[in-house]
């Protein structure tokens, strides 16, 4: 049996990781921590009965506690509980599937526990990969992607040396709002901007694919996945989501990884790595998809995703400005309090406001976080 814990398992990831354990059978949940969905979260303890489970909210915990208390399961809550998830005895792999840079203090604490770690929460990485990436080679402990496209890149860079990529070729559906200009924009509201074409996701992932946000959050990511400059990471659309990504090689060599757009396979390719399993369902059909589409990403109108290379380009704390930012922007858009095209805005005038801090601890990173906040609350 593989041991894991998740944290984020009732969200899209979350939930996903979890019927890839159910389908294969050889997967021990020892725990489980989410936000405050307590419903979801006590069904998913009835089914998979880890040894913990944490809430962030500390009345839902609570809840949560006297609803399970005729199971030996402890509750715990808040930052604490989510700190003892992610470093449990004897897990092997810790699912890092909450959304935003709240995952950077338990994603240090796993790996300095010796967890390898399946990422899918590429906030934590986007601010502090300066810290992670190194302190994960000191402990050993492997971070496998759990993004589709880093997955893919992944995939692509199997049996190969690294010393002999050119460069990535990072893929992007384009989001619901592919071809359109800054005037069709305007009025975007949030039902129109939660459609996305291909891919079902957690709400502000797709907030973020719609602005290309998210796609900018890749190419950093990619960054220190793969220890590469983000000028050697270049987005291609590519509209059928069919190629999750590529690799150009020095010989002008290029490996990709296709498939339907399913996030279970690389939830369990990173769980099983390097061995592949069956995963039922669609595969490509070649015939009946007839041909893939390419396009050049529309920066001037998504310039979220500018404004990502320039962030990537800096480094220091300007990632996570650009990342905090956005994090409050989709919330304060999602809750109706500002329009569509405010999401970027606000993240190009923190950005501006910035002095970048070189190499900043994790301290300073929260504390950045902080006042990229205030910010934001100040100009309301
Ligand atoms: P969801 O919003 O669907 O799920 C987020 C999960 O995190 C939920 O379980 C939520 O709990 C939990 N959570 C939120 N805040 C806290 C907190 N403070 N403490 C503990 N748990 C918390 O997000 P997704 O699954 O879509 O995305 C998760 C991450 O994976 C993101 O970083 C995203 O960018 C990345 N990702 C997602 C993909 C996808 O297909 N969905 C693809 C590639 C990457 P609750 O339900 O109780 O609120
Ligand atoms: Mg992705």
């Amino acid at each position: 049996m593989k041991k894991i814990a998740i944290l984020g398992s009732t969200g899209s990831i979350g939930t996903q990781t979890l019927e890839v354990a159910r389908e294969n059978g050889d997967i021990e949940i020892v725990g489980l921590a989410a936000g405050s969905n307590i419903r979801l979260l006590e069904e998913q303890i009835r089914e998979f009965h880890p040894r913990l489970a944490a809430v962030w909210s500390k009345e839902k915990a609570k809840e949560l506690g006297e609803r399970i208390a005729d199971t030996d399961i402890r509750v715990a809550a808040g930052m604490d509980g989510l700190l003892e998830v992610s470093t449990l005895a004897d897990v092997e792999i810790l699912v890092t599937a909450v959304v935003g840079m709240i995952g950077i203090r338990p994603t240090i604490e796993a790996i300095c526990a010796g967890k390898d770690i399946a990422l899918a929460n590429k906030e934590t990485l986007v601010t502090a990969g300066h810290i992670i990436m190194p302190l994960a080679k000191e402990k050993q402990v492997s971070i496998l992607p759990v993004d589709s496209e880093h997955s893919a890149i992944f995939q692509s860079l199997q049996g190969n040396e690294s010393r002999a990529v050119h460069k990535i070729l990072l893929t992007a559906s384009g989001g619901p709002f592919r071809g359109k200009k800054e005037e069709d924009l305007l009025d975007i509201r949030v039902e129109d901007a939660l459609k996305h074409p291909n891919w079902s996701m957690g709400q502000k992932i797709t907030i973020d694919s719609s602005t290309m946000v998210n796609k900018g959050l890749e190419v950093i990511e990619a960054k220190w996945l793969f220890g590469v400059d983000v000028d050697r990471v270049q987005v291609v659309v590519q509209p059928q989501s069919i190629i999750h990504s590529m690799v150009e090689y020095v010989d002008g060599a290029v490996m990709a990884q296709l498939g339907t757009p399913d996030m279970k396979l690389p939830i369990q390719y990173a769980l099983y790595y390097p061995k592949r399993r069956d995963l039922p369902g669609e595969r490509v059909d070649f015939w009946s998809l007839g041909k893939l589409d390419f396009e050049k990403p529309d920066m001037d109108t998504f310039y979220g995703l500018k404004l990502a290379y320039e962030a990537g380009r800096a480094g220091g704390s300007l990632p996570t400005v650009f990342n905090a930012a956005n994090e409050r922007a989709v919330r304060l858009f999602l809750d109706r309090q500002i329009k569509y095209l405010e999401i970027v805005e606000i993240i190009e005038d923190c950005m501006q406001a910035h002095q970048n801090i070189e190499n900043p601890t994790l301290r300073q990173i929260l504390d950045t976080e902080a006042a990229t906040y205030d910010r934001i609350n100040s100009r309301r």
